[in-house]
């Protein structure tokens, strides 16, 4: 084929893109599961607040986000020249990895994790990706990673509640890792999901952030906040590299989500009231899976991870044909959300219908 042609790095999203679709999640389907998307419609408050400033669109964003990092001050009690707001995390993290490393130095995370890291990695920043196998049952193996570290890294990923397997790093095992890790390599601390922790030993990002200066926390509005489709993401980071995010992605954020989000923020009460109603599902869940003999472990996040292997395409495609849509990892497992009730018992109603057999078990892991 002649005519302009894309880097051929590229090729790897095309890959990323079908993997996305692995659950054949199509609009028909009733049952949305394969995101973690909220939900739940927006907040009454909040939607006016987008109404509103969706009347003023023929003007541009606010460039610097400033109300926004105001309140985002006012609840982190942290200085402004710490926020860097941008086009939901995945902007932000795309921000980060372009700011910190240069094509040859080294990006490292667990694997699996947030697919977005390796593509924003290798494929768009041409970094080098390190990527560091979980522990057996899904945990960051944080020792095996230290040991990877070299003069080249730059950034290490820390998802937490890691993002298939929902587990979540804890605080003492972090503060080891952290005394190990070189000062002027920036801990990555992506806590999408930080809000449906309940297990008090987890590490908590805002915490961490104060105490060590190489490391930045990654948040969302995008989960528990349910503004999933206006995307906006924010950084706590060290000065410097804040700095750098607010300069290199001007106008990130459109002024409707920046309006929803300071909305938000405002409503977080009842924000946080929803999110215990789906921490109560996540535990209803997976009480009523583990019951039907699936290889469950408890979840930190808005979703349950299967790690179901070779089954993983045809229990998706058993959930398709009930209209529900789940995520696929590869031969890894299935994630699923949990989503609104009705979709929950849906989705519960196809597992048991596919349960594995109790006594030669050939789900498991
Ligand atoms: C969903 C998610 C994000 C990013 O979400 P945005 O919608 O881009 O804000 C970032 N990290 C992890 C681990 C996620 O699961």
């Amino acid at each position: 084929m002649r005519g302009p042609r894309p880097r051929p790095e590229l090729h790897s999203i095309a890959v990323h893109a079908a993997s996305r679709s692995g659950g054949a999640p199509t609009p028909e389907l009733m049952h949305p599961l394969a995101a973690n998307e909220n939900p739940y419609d927006p907040l009454p408050g909040v939607l006016d607040a987008a109404i509103a400033a969706s009347r003023r669109f023929n003007r541009y964003p606010d460039l610097g986000c400033e109300r926004l990092i105001d309140a985002l001050v006012q609840r982190f009690d942290l200085p402004p020249t710490r926020f860097a707001a941008g086009a939901g995390l995945v902007g932000v993290i795309q921000s980060l990895i372009q700011a910190m490393a240069a094509p040859g130095d080294e990006v490292m995370y667990a694997w699996r994790s947030f697919e977005a890291y390796p593509v924003i990695t290798t494929a768009i920043c041409g970094a080098t990706a390190v990527a560091v196998p979980l522990t057996d049952d899904g945990y960051h193996d944080l020792d095996a990673m230290a040991e990877r570290v070299t003069t080249r890294t730059r950034l290490i990923f820390i998802c937490t509640p890691n993002n298939p397997t929902g587990t979540a790093v804890r605080r003492d095992e972090l503060a080891k890792f952290l005394d190990r890790v070189p000062e002027d390599v920036l801990v990555v601390l992506d806590e999408a999901y930080a809000e449906f922790v309940s297990d008090k030993d987890a590490a908590d990002g805002i915490t961490v952030c104060r105490e060590y200066p190489n490391v930045a926390v990654l948040r969302t509005f995008s989960k528990a906040f349910g503004l999933a489709g206006l995307r906006v993401g924010f950084a706590i980071a060290p000065e410097p590299v804040a700095a750098a995010l607010r300069m290199t992605a001007p106008y990130g954020v459109s002024q409707i989500g920046q309006e929803a989000a300071i909305a938000s923020l405002a409503a977080t009460d009842d924000v946080m009231k929803r999110v215990d109603m789906v921490v109560a599902e996540r535990h209803r869940m997976e009480n009523a899976l583990i019951e039907q003999g699936w290889p469950v472990s408890r979840s930190q996040a808005n979703f349950i991870w299967l790690p179901i292997r070779k089954r993983s395409a045809d229990f998706a495609a058993a959930c398709a044909r009930a209209g529900i849509a789940v995520r696929v990892l590869a031969e890894d497992g299935v994630r699923v959300t949990v989503g609104a009730r009705e979709s929950n018992d849906a989705f519960l109603a196809t597992a048991a219908k596919i349960r594995p057999e109790h006594d030669q078990q050939p789900f498991s892991a």
